[in-house]
């Protein structure tokens, strides 16, 4: 393992200008660790969609270019060689055959061609991999329900491999039971679980992964309703940082060091994604580290379209206000009209209208989103916002595609 690690940085060095700058010689796991930690806002400054970028070490020919989400603020932007896009989808492959797909499977691939491209490109792949028969669904956001239930009814697929919030809006539309069933893209709470398990008759099984790294992590049949993954260590070494120290831990936040990608090296990236590892084997006996994802690391500020809005500049304004308390969290969702921001305070005798007043005086930006119907206030009773196993209330929490 060092040994690949020791060679992607010296490729890294010595034709990214970027890394050229920024990476130490790699001689021991120490040097390595202790190399700076590449950020999404990076990804976003050094890369460019026309293949222009000081992070990118050459010709992007034989590549392909896909972007996060924008509705998390400006996208960034990957390059991934076809080599590595066919190990994403070999991870998908392999996720597919753990929840139980098999060669005689009608598979449907409903991941909107239009959101999320790499995974319905990767989808694709692998029912082909599996030697299964491909129903190539999903369209372009945003999705039409009434077409696709009516496509997903005649066509008759043994299972389907979906976002979770398109398949959500699915089965409200009457999609008939499937046997099986995998779910990518998003995470998926116990309730919206139950309730698909239940309309779909069938066990979910997930995938973990995301569009700057591909395939991460697989479940087994064992690791079904957890948040659990065994990783893919062949394509990727992942280490848990401590946030405050940046030290190894066994529950931090996750970074990844991508083993095989050369046109846009990843190293040390930071996804975002709080995990805690896992050392008791798993029942399945497959060989692969396994860990338990926790949850988004907090974000610092909401974006909607023009806007955006930081927790600092939320507690500025409300800071004056009588009977608020220091505990409030803005929850962003995606509707069918679009993008809200939810923001709940905590307090007693100080009514929502109150908090808006101060809140849209002190940032009239806010008004914007207010008139569209994009910002919900409103102020609960002490303690009802929940907090999180390790005594943290977020003030952020962005339940939109990632
Ligand atoms: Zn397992």
């Amino acid at each position: 393992m060092f040994g690949s690690i020791a060679a992607l940085c010296a490729y890294a060095a010595e034709h990214s200008p970027f890394y050229a700058r920024t990476l130490r010689p790699v001689r021991s796991w120490d040097d390595f660790y202790s190399l700076p930690i590449l950020t999404g806002d990076d990804l976003r400054r050094h890369v460019n969609a026309d293949g222009t970028g000081d992070l990118l070490t050459g010709p992007t020919r034989g590549s392909l270019v896909v972007s996060t989400s924008a509705t998390s603020g400006a996208r960034k932007i990957v390059h991934r060689e076809f080599a590595d896009q066919h190990r994403v989808s070999e991870g998908l492959a392999m996720a597919m055959r753990l929840a139980g797909f098999t060669a005689d499977d009608r598979i449907a691939n409903i991941f909107p061609p239009g959101g999320l491209l790499a995974a319905w490109i990767g989808a694709h792949e692998a029912i082909e991999k599996l030697g299964a028969t491909l129903l190539p669904l999903g369209t372009t956001l945003p999705l039409d329900v009434d077409e696709q239930v009516k496509l997903l009814t005649c066509l008759r697929p043994t299972a389907i491999i979906s976002a979770p919030s398109t398949l959500v809006r699915l089965i409200e539309g009457g999609l008939p039971p499937i046997p099986s069933v995998l779910c990518g893209g998003e995470t998926l709470s116990p309730e919206t679980r139950a309730f698909m398990e239940k309309a779909l008759g069938a066990e979910i099984a997930l995938v973990y992964g995301n569009v700057e790294c591909g395939t991460l992590g697989v479940q087994c049949e064992a690791l079904r309703r957890t948040q659990r993954y065994h990783v893919l260590a062949r394509d990727v070494f992942i280490e848990i940082v401590d946030p405050v120290s940046g030290m190894p831990a066994n529950e931090g936040e996750i970074l990844v060091t991508h083993l095989h990608r050369r046109i846009q090296p990843l190293i040390r990236y930071h996804v975002g994604d709080r995990v805690r590892r896992v050392d008791s084997p798993c029942g399945c006996g497959l060989a692969l580290p396994v860990i338990e994802l926790e949850g988004r690391v907090e974000e610092l500020e909401v974006v909607i379209g023009d806007v955006s809005l930081s927790a600092d500049q939320v507690v500025a304004a409300v800071r004056d206000v009588p009977g608020i308390g220091e505990r409030f969290q803005m929850r962003v969702q995606c509707l069918n009209k679009g993008d809200q921001v939810k923001i709940l305070f905590e307090g007693e005798g100080a009514s929502a209208e109150t908090v808006r007043a101060a809140l849209l005086g002190r940032e009239p930006a806010l008004r914007a989103l207010e008139d569209g119907g994009a910002l919900v206030i409103e102020v609960v009773k002490r303690g009802a916002i929940p907090t999180t196993l390790a005594g943290k209330t977020p003030r952020i929490v962005d339940e939109r595609l990632g």
